[in-house]
């Protein structure tokens, strides 16, 4: 939205619940009941079953079983194979504890077995807060949108977080502030998800240093866990433009990490639509406190210690000008037109690692 006295808008809200604050983790024995549901399948990846046996040892009677299976972007095999234990444990609920890959599980067997879910993110991706579902078959990933897959209830409990690694902390933060970003020039944004997106972005801003240096500091993380449930709110209600579009190709087309690809590519997008989305660029620099938008997300990855140039997360330069060519095809909707040698030229920027401010002076 780029008229701050532009009064129109829709606000569509879904009615969800979200628990928040260290230590919430204890009531989710309360909260599957108030679903009416008392037989629990709870998810995980395998690196953290044993956080899931500890949420089955919580539920107790209510739980049926650990499926502690999910992988990076759902694929169809392991959907089949949740699904399967699902009915085969006669489960009314799905409890996901992880990231956006446990809880991309959970959606999965939401979408066809309308089962609802009790999201537990102990990164900061935000898919709890989204009705965005994705599977991946045949080397393919499809996302949708269903309102089925939207977790009813989300328990933010932050100690689960003090464990985060430092890249993962780094990279899942700024993944989050990207959907905050986008959100702030979308062209079906509203006041609400604005002050969302800003504060969001502050949150992070504020929280990442301090977690830099004292990784298991409590206010930090909770800090950071609302920031999430803030920016992923945004990316559940309106929508993302060239930035989500370029990560999901490179993602997508060239199987480079998730939220690393999020962290290079960012101050680069913003740096494409900083002539086109002034406002939001104000807005952000503002919640970050830097002198631009595209130059304070640049910094804030180099000074945290997370990698700034595609060349170091296994992109190829051979491979760059098929990516414009696919990232310019079928465009999302975005404040500047996505014009390929435009994009060829961000990318190659991205793939050095070049500041994008020098881009913008450029342009
Ligand atoms: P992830 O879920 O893939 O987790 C990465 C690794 O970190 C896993 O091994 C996980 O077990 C581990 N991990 C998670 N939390 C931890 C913790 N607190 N301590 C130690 N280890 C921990 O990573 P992600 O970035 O959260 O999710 C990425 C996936 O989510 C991608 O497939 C992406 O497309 C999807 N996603 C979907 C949406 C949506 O709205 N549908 C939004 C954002 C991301």
């Amino acid at each position: 939205m780029s008229d701050p006295f532009s009064r129109e808008f829709v606000y569509p809200t879904e009615a969800r619940r979200i628990v928040f604050g260290p230590g919430t983790l204890k009531h989710l024995r309360r909260e599957v009941e108030l679903l009416g549901a008392s037989r629990a399948l709870v998810l995980s990846t395998p690196e953290q079953s044993a956080d899931a046996r500890r949420v089955e040892n919580l539920l107790g009677e209510n739980a049926a079983g650990v499926f502690a299976e999910a992988v990076m972007h759902v694929p169809i095999e392991t959907a089949r194979a949740a699904r399967a234990a699902a009915d085969q444990r006669k489960a009314d609920c799905i409890v996901a504890i992880g990231g956006g890959s446990t809880t991309g599980l959970a959606k999965a067997i939401a979408l066809e077995s309308t089962l609802p879910i009790i999201a537990i993110p102990t990164t900061y991706a935000g898919s709890e807060v989204t009705p965005i579902y994705g599977l991946t078959q045949g080397g393919m990933k499809r996302t949708g949108k269903d309102p089925r897959v939207l977790p009813r209830t989300v328990i933010y409990d932050p100690e689960l977080t003090l464990g985060l690694p430092a890249l993962l902390t780094t990279t899942s933060a700024i993944n989050a502030i990207a959907h905050a970003a986008e959100g702030l020039y979308a062209k079906d944004s509203n006041p609400v998800i604005n002050l969302f997106a800003a504060e969001g972005i502050r949150a992070f801003a504020a929280a990442l240093p301090v977690l830099r240096r004292d990784p298991r500091n409590l206010d930090a993380r909770s800090e950071a866990l609302y920031g999430a449930w803030l920016c992923g709110t945004v990316l559940g209600t309106v929508g993302m433009s060239l930035h989500h579009k370029l990560c999901h190709t490179l993602g997508g087309s060239f199987n480079l990490p998730h939220a690393e690809v999020h962290t290079v590519i960012l101050p680069h997008a913003m740096a494409y639509n900083a002539s086109a989305a002034p406002l939001a660029m104000t807005q952000i620099a503002r919640a970050l406190g830097a002198r631009s938008a595209s130059e304070g997300l640049y910094e804030l990855a180099r000074t945290q210690g997370a990698p700034y140039a595609l060349r170091d997360i296994g992109m190829q330069e051979a491979d760059l000008d098929r990516a414009a060519e696919l990232a310019a095809s079928n465009p999302y909707w975005n404040p500047r037109p996505v014009e390929r040698s435009a994009i060829r030229v961000l990318l190659q920027h991205a793939y050095e690692g070049i500041r994008p401010a020098a881009v913008e002076e450029a342009a």
